[in-house]
């Protein structure tokens, strides 16, 4: 008999035996498993701006760890040893105590932990454990995923996690030609989440050779649309199967002048030396420091959420 997978838009049905596409989820002896449960591919302590999360306690570091896998073929994916089926048992998986986790975050004075660097969709039942213990221990939880959930994995998550960063890589023949998935259940998310109370911020690495202006046009429509404030543009560098020629800095300003064509009030260049400060959108002052200096400062001018200049309420969660 199969089972079908719920853990993200893909729905898999597996025979006795099988495994997904993502390489974790399994059936085996008539149960749906997790593949190297509570295996960690990766334990480290980052910024939380490396997320990238810059209106979620910004200044603030993060404990960031991941299993295995993803669900997504993307030919340009940063972290393909950790997440594309092909690598899977490349780098050994190390076993980690939960609490150790959460007790390593508390000593290195970080408030969250995040799930990151592979797809927490495709090992959200672990993620899930350590996101209750975390919260149960006064950290807050971060999830930075590529947004192609199902509609039981959002129930299941969205109560767990205080803040996200999704990918939204491009519309949908871009993830046809490029990462062999949709981006449908990718806005679904997005919209879904945006309602909540949680954090949202949205991330597209430009491509200089795949993106064009209209397409970035469109996309900032479709996330203004969603509610989303914080947008993210990062220049694209050659990785994996993708060979093209890394974004020029001029293409990703003429795409950031693309991208607020839709409204979106924060929106920032990654990968790039352009200015990454945050500016009042109503009045302009300075309010949280360039994110490429070393210690990022949320100034005076943003209290209780609101610039003191002209009182507009600004997006995000600055306290510690
Ligand atoms: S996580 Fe997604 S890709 Fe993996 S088995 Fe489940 S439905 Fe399929």
């Amino acid at each position: 008999m199969k089972l079908r997978c719920d853990f993200c838009y893909r729905h898999c049905q597996l025979e006795e035996g099988q495994t997904g596409l993502c390489g974790v989820r399994t059936h085996k002896e008539g149960k749906l498993i997790t593949s190297g449960y509570g295996a960690l591919v990766s334990l480290a302590v980052d910024p939380v701006e490396k997320k990238p999360l810059y209106h979620f306690l910004p200044g603030s570091r993060t404990m960031s760890i991941a299993m295995f896998g993803c669900n997504l073929t993307c030919q340009f994916c940063q972290n393909y040893l950790i997440s594309q089926s092909d690598f899977a048992g490349v780098i050994a998986g190390q076993p980690v105590d939960i609490q150790e986790i959460i007790d390593g975050a508390k000593d290195r004075h970080c408030p969250s932990i995040s799930f990151t660097y592979s797809e927490p969709l495709v090992w959200q039942d672990y993620m899930l454990e350590v996101a209750k213990r975390a919260k149960q221990e006064g950290l807050a939880t971060i999830m930075v995923t590529n947004g192609t959930f199902s509609e039981e994995a959002l129930a299941r998550i969205v109560p767990w996690i205080d803040a996200y960063n999704i990918d939204l890589k491009g519309d949908e023949s871009f993830y046809h030609r490029l990462c062999g998935g949709s981006d449908e259940p990718v806005l679904e998310a997005i919209r879904y989440i945006g309602r909540t109370k949680a954090h949202l911020e949205v991330t597209t690495m430009v491509m200089e050779s795949m993106h064009t202006l209209s397409m970035i046009e469109t996309l900032a429509h479709a996330l203004h649309e969603r509610g989303v404030q914080v947008w993210h543009l990062s220049r694209f560098f050659p990785n994996y199967h993708c060979t093209e020629a890394e974004t020029s800095e001029s293409f990703l300003r003429q795409a950031l002048e693309a991208a607020r064509t839709g409204s979106i009030p924060y929106i920032y260049a990654g990968n790039s030396g352009m200015d990454q400060s945050t500016y009042c959108p109503s009045c302009h002052e300075l309010l949280v420091t360039d994110r490429i200096r070393s210690s990022i400062h949320v100034l005076p001018t943003l209290k209780q959420g609101r610039c003191s200049s002209c009182r507009y309420p600004i997006y995000g969660r600055f306290g510690s």
